[in-house]
């Protein structure tokens, strides 16, 4: 039984079929949508791809498959000691769990948001086509936030033509994570595509009129009137099903390197799972869609062989994460960054005419991971992966020898 048809749910479904033709399968999803690409909705929102095309799975796949897929059905709860959860009011048997829920998109809370028709979280379909049909008469918008998927509205709006403004709480874009040098080249990049950037700045109130937000007032007293206001402001996990089971929770649920949690049988994977990495040798979260596939895949090999005498496996996979930000900047991270550890020490190259920056990241001597930005700044990656799965150590006075590794 899998509860959420994300990307790690829906991986973990076919994959538990491939593994054992003959087992049942049953798919909780909350959304009335089988599988979509969720890294998709960024340029779905940009009209660079259509809503079909987002749509990864359809109903007849599952039932190829016998996937027993309950669109639209919340699982309620989780009984351990019956090995059912509740759906519907029903309780329904499991021999083996996997919870994929994901997180829900943090809403806003300032003044005058509540009810608003035109403010609007970004992690849904539902919510790309509402944004998608507010910018067809939008002329003016806001995104707010530091993260991603703040960055990924500002892009969105900007690239549908209209005004753009981006509230950033903190001095720069992903500030855990990046450090000034990087967050300058990216700011460069979103103000040559027209971006208005506030930093230090949350909002403060919206004004409405009519039912809608038409300003939005920042904490320096700042106005900016706005047709919509797009929110990025992290994420919740889903993990409330956890209560009370056994499970044990922190930034989400956490499991061993196998992605069982602390109670047989249950698994958790993707955004939800606070997973032990072997090769970090550490828990943390990880929210990307390569990870979500990679623990979808590695939860059904654990859970087919869940009672039986097959061999498990353990998590061993480098997770990365790339994308495309403006002017056709690539941001790719693989590995551990400071993000994950205020302990790591940092090696830098950076050319800010050419837009091209590199950190590498190492505790005691380990490499561990790598943020690169620039176009087409990839190369040698195979290299860097192979060098973090095998536990590479690299004393300090060697280190810079490897910023300009290229070589596949
Ligand atoms: C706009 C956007 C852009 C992104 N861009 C990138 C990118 O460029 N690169 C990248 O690596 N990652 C990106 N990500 C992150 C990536 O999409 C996620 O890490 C990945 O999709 C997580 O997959 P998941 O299966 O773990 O969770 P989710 O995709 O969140 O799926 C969980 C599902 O479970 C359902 N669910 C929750 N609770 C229940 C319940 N009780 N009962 C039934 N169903 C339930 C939810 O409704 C949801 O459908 C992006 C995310 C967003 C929103």
């Amino acid at each position: 039984m899998i509860i959420g048809n994300g990307f790690a749910g829906t991986t973990c479904a076919e994959q538990l079929r491939k593994a054992d033709p003959a087992c049942s399968i049953v798919l909780f999803a909350d959304e009335p949508y089988c599988l979509y690409n969720r890294i998709a909705l960024p340029p779905l929102l940009r009209k660079q791809v259509t809503e079909q095309k987002v749509i990864m799975r359809d109903v007849a796949w599952h039932e190829k498959l016998a996937i027993d897929l309950r669109l639209s059905t919340r699982v309620d709860a989780i009984n351990v000691q019956a090995k059912t959860v509740v759906a519907n009011g029903r309780e329904e048997p499991w021999d083996a769990l996997l919870i994929a829920t994901g997180g829900r998109p943090n809403p806003a809370t300032s003044p005058g948001v509540e009810g608003a028709q035109n403010v609007y979280n970004f992690q849904y379909m539902s919510e790309t086509l509402a944004i998608s049909h507010a910018l067809e008469t939008a002329k003016v918008g806001v995104a707010v936030g530091g993260s991603f998927i703040a960055y990924e509205l500002a892009e969105a709006f900007v690239s549908r033509g209209i005004e753009t403004h981006w509230l950033i709480r903190g001095p720069r874009f992903l500030r855990r994570m990046l450090d000034e040098a990087a967050g300058e080249l990216l700011h460069d990049a979103a103000r040559a595509d027209g971006v208005h950037l506030h930093f230090g700045e949350e909002v403060r109130e919206m004004v409405r009129s009519n039912g809608a937000v038409s300003k939005v007032v920042t904490t320096s007293g700042k106005t900016i009137d706005a047709d919509l206001v797009g929110i990025g402001l992290g994420l919740t996990i889903n993990m409330e099903l956890c209560e009370g089971t056994g499970i044990e929770t922190r930034t989400g649920i956490v499991t061993d390197e196998h992605l069982e949690t602390a109670v047989p049988g249950i698994f958790a994977a993707g955004d939800a799972a606070e997973f032990y990495d072997p090769i970090a040798e550490q828990h943390y979260r990880m929210g990307t869609w390569n990870s979500a596939g990679a623990h979808g895949k590695l939860a059904a090999h654990n859970m087919a062989a869940f009672g039986t005498d097959g061999e498990r496996k353990q998590f061993d996979t480098v997770p990365e994460y790339s994308s495309l930000v403006f002017s056709g900047q690539t941001i790719t991270q693989f590995g551990l960054s400071p993000e994950y550890r205020d302990d790591i020490e940092t090696e830098i190259s950076v050319d800010k005419d050419k837009c091209w920056y590199r950190a590498l990241y190492f505790l005691d001597d380990r490499f561990v991971g790598a943020v690169f930005i620039g176009k087409g700044n990839r190369a040698g990656k195979r290299r860097y992966l192979e060098a973090i799965k095998t536990k590479a150590r690299f004393p300090k006075e060697s280190r810079r020898d490897l910023l300009t590794w290229t070589a596949e």
